[in-house]
């Protein structure tokens, strides 16, 4: 049997393109850093966990319904989702997580020499798929770290089909306000497709905050990514959706796979969209979050932006990848954001307090070991001695 030809088999954009490799499972990793138990602060999951009512319908979930396909295209949950947001149900489509349908839109509008317009430090799928698909990802610096709306505008040309905003934005929770998210589409003038994404819109309490979905009345090109992974906890499941006018989404609609979405995730959705005590709950864990770790990390002298959303970005006196490795030692999982172009910062989930005590205790501690090392090393360079492991940035 002859090796494919892989060279020829292959295109350019794909062979470029470096995998994602995904974090190991919880069991691994404990054995790989020789910790008993994992703080997972790493994928701003909500530590209540889905609500009540979501919980029961997985707890009652009758095991032979697994042998029966979902509804190709989450008929009930649409139905929910018009009635909830004043639309119609085929103005929605429901993906296995707000990240599949960033790959419906890309493949809806783009094709080959389009590009896509983003910053430079945001989620970063929208610059991928982009990528692996053979298109340009156009990346604008981010402004007081927050999306720069006169930036992008600049980068958009002929060949821009889709901006995507992140609002707020993952990972720095800054966020644009009605008013100048609607400067910024009056401006596009309906030409491209803007996309906004929504996945942490139910954390945010600003009186300013703008609702994507009520927009799309007088922004027909405007498409909104929203997630049921983040405040509704069941990033387990995979489920999100976008909303849109109605003949954009039938657009995007040819490009969507159906029977991406299992049927629990649907149901569970359907049940979790009812709860808005949930969300009073929610808010003020996280809430009350901030404001621990805000005091906690002051104590420490870290430098951190603590804006909207369910996380909070910590910059370190030390390289993120090795500050990933000391906290894992110590039983807690961070996200490092040297892959959002974001070197020595952390970013994590505003968890239970009992998570966040377990952070901070485990910065401290690293700080602390740095501090004694740094003196060493001091006095050493002072002898004309070698630098120590552990203090150079890379290190
Ligand atoms: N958008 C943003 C801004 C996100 O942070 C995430 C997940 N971290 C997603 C979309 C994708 O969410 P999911 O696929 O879990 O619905």
């Amino acid at each position: 049997m002859t090796f494919p030809p892989l060279d020829q088999l292959v295109p350019e954009y794909v062979r470029r393109f470096e995998a994602y490799i995904p974090s190991k499972p919880d069991e691994e990793l404990r054995r790989l850093y020789g910790c008993d138990r994992l703080l997972r602060l790493n994928n701003n999951e909500n530590p209540l966990g889905p609500p009540p009512e979501a919980q029961e319908i997985i707890r009652r979930f009758p095991p032979p319904r697994a042998a029966v396909y979902p509804s190709g295209d989450a008929y009930y949950l649409r139905e929910k989702l018009a009635e909830k947001f004043g639309l119609q149900p085929d103005q929605f489509i429901v993906g296995n997580g707000a990240n599949e349908v960033i790959t419906f839109v890309i493949k809806a509008f783009c094709q080959e020499g389009d590009n896509i317009v983003t910053a430079d430090k945001t989620f970063a799928v929208y610059e991928w798929v982009a990528e692996f698909s053979g298109f340009e990802a156009r990346l604008v610096p981010l402004r007081d770290f927050g999306f720069d709306d006169e930036g992008l505008l600049e980068r958009i040309d002929e060949r821009t089909k889709i901006v995507f905003v992140c609002n707020p934005n993952n990972p720095t929770g800054t966020y644009w306000n009605e008013g100048r998210l609607r400067r910024f589409l009056d401006r596009i003038d309906g030409r491209r497709i803007v996309v906004l994404d929504e996945a942490y819109c139910e954390f945010v309490e600003k009186k300013d905050f703008p609702d994507g979905i009520r927009l799309l009345r007088d922004y027909p090109n405007l498409v909104v990514f929203r997630t049921f992974s983040k405040m509704y906890a069941l990033a387990g499941l995979r489920i999100g959706y976008l909303a849109g006018d109605l003949e954009v989404v039938n657009v995007i609609r040819r490009t969507g796979v159906v029977y991406s979405v299992n049927v629990l995730a649907q149901e569970a959705a359907l049940a979790a969209l009812n709860d808005d005590e949930h969300i009073r709950r929610t808010r003020a864990l996280v809430g009350a979050g901030k404001a621990f770790l805000s005091r906690e990390l002051d104590r420490l002298g870290l430098p951190y932006i603590c804006g909207e959303g369910n996380f909070v970005m910590i910059r370190l006196p030390l390289s993120d990848t090795l500050a990933y490795r000391k906290l894992m030692a110590r039983g807690v999982m961070v996200r490092t954001m040297t892959g959002f172009r974001f070197p020595n910062y952390i970013r994590v989930t505003i968890s239970a307090r009992e998570a966040l005590e377990a952070l901070v205790r485990a910065l401290e501690e690293i700080l602390k070991d740095r501090g004694q090392r740094t003196e060493i090393r001091d006095q050493k360079s002072e002898d004309g001695g070698q630098r120590t492991e552990g203090c150079h940035p890379g290190g």
